[in-house]
């Protein structure tokens, strides 16, 4: 696979084409923003662990059948994905109230809802990608009724089937966001998932103590980012060394791991 030019860059990725016109390669930035890029930093190792971690998940969720654009990793930092065209809604899902919605709607941070709730945001970040209803959506042609309904049915699995895995592993996840594309599939246009599910993309609290174990601690300047994320991919199975996983160590571990197999 040869990698080509850059065809889009993003906060956190870059996409590049490769010589497959339906294939293009996903690179994971140490790049971290928030409040709508007005908090900015890099993060040594960031982009390695949210591609292990994104690769772990999509890959557990494609073989319980929810179809994805994940083809394959190829390295630290880069994955190879089907190109899809990306649907301009940012669906958040929440099992806990935190973060936007406790401010939002005045409700207590940490209440436990009673079924998942679905959120649609519009994505733009010229806008702050406001919160937007589904009736938004069909107005303005941003997907079709039946996408949507196809979309929900593909959440709540996917809600169930994560909430399990990080259930099992000490972890709560209380809310976290998803992207979906457009693929044409012999013709016919089908909904996956895109993006990335990462501690980027996630609220992870250690399921006895609450501690964050996710971007909270850039965004609310709780430090030890990476040693947080090295903790969900060190419980998750991906990484198993003993130590206090430093950036550095990260890169060297996977690169020493990589060269053995
Ligand atoms: N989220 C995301 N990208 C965004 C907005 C939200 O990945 O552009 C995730 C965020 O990490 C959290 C969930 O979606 O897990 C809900 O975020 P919320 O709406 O509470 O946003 P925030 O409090 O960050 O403004």
């Amino acid at each position: 696979m040869k990698k080509g030019k850059k065809l889009y860059e993003g906060k956190a990725k870059i996409i590049y084409t490769t010589n497959d016109k339906n294939l293009v390669i996903q690179y994971f930035k140490d790049d971290a923003t928030a409040f709508n890029n007005q908090k900015k930093s890099t993060i040594e190792g960031k982009g390695v662990l949210n591609n292990r971690i994104s690769e772990h998940i999509l890959s557990n969720l494609s073989q319980i059948g929810i179809k994805n654009h994940l083809l394959k990793r190829l390295n630290m930092r880069e994955q190879v994905i089907k190109l899809v065209e990306i649907i301009p809604i940012e669906f958040i899902v929440r099992n806990v109230a935190t973060g936007s919605i406790t401010k939002r709607l005045g409700i207590e941070d940490g209440t436990v809802l009673k079924e998942p709730l679905i959120e649609y945001c519009l994505k733009s970040d010229k806008l702050g990608d406001p919160l937007i209803a589904e009736e938004h959506i069909l107005a303005f042609d941003w997907a079709t009724k039946k996408e949507i309904e196809k979309v929900k049915k593909m959440i709540l699995r996917i809600n169930d089937f994560m909430i399990g895995m990080f259930r099992g592993v000490g972890i709560k996840l209380i809310d976290f966001k998803l992207e979906f594309g457009r693929l044409k599939v012999n013709g016919k246009e089908e909904v996956i998932l895109a993006d990335e599910i990462s501690p980027d993309t996630c609220r992870l609290w250690d399921s006895i103590t609450d501690k964050k174990l996710d971007k909270d601690r850039f965004r609310k300047n709780l430090g030890d980012l990476i040693p947080a994320y090295t903790e969900v991919a060190k419980r998750l199975g991906i990484l198993h060394e003993q130590s206090n996983v430093s950036a550095v160590n990260v890169t060297k571990l996977s690169s020493v791991k990589r060269k053995r197999k």
